[in-house]
């Protein structure tokens, strides 16, 4: 990746294929823009995992008494291990803008397999209002 290039280091393909980094998850990783959906928090998310962008994924997936410090160096690592190569939404249940929950099922490819999962997204503080958060993976139904 280029560095040093402002104007154009933003211009490549988002990882969650949804366009232009800077016009699709560039703005909610910088805290610019917020995920309207729950799919849109899970796109974000992903290209998150592989731009290692850590900062966001430890603010949009709480954890109860764990530890930041440990958590973030856990996402380095997995991010850093792992080459994202693209991802592909199966099935969204709820999770739009007049909801409070929603799952996003899906598939993202790297190198070496395919992680299919389930994911549950739910606002912050059970408001309308609040932020879209990833809570945890559900079991795929079959
Ligand atoms: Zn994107």
């Amino acid at each position: 990746m280029p560095e040093g290039f402002s104007a154009s280091a933003d211009a490549f393909t988002c990882p969650c294929g949804g366009g232009v980094y800077r016009l699709c998850c560039a703005p909610l990783h910088r805290g610019l823009k917020r995920a309207e959906t729950a799919e849109e928090l899970m796109r974000s998310r992903y290209s998150a995992f592989a731009r290692a962008e850590v900062g966001y994924l430890l603010a949009t997936h709480p954890e109860q008494g764990r530890d930041d410090k440990v958590r973030r160096a856990e996402l380095l690592r997995s991010c850093r291990q792992t080459r994202w190569l693209g991802l592909t939404i199966r099935e969204v249940r709820a999770g739009g803008s007049d909801d409070l929950e929603g799952t996003v099922v899906f598939e993202a490819r790297y190198r070496g397999g395919v992680l299919k999962e389930s994911s549950l997204f739910q606002r912050r503080d059970s408001s309308l209002a609040g932020d879209w958060l990833y809570i945890r993976a559900v079991a795929l139904e079959t």
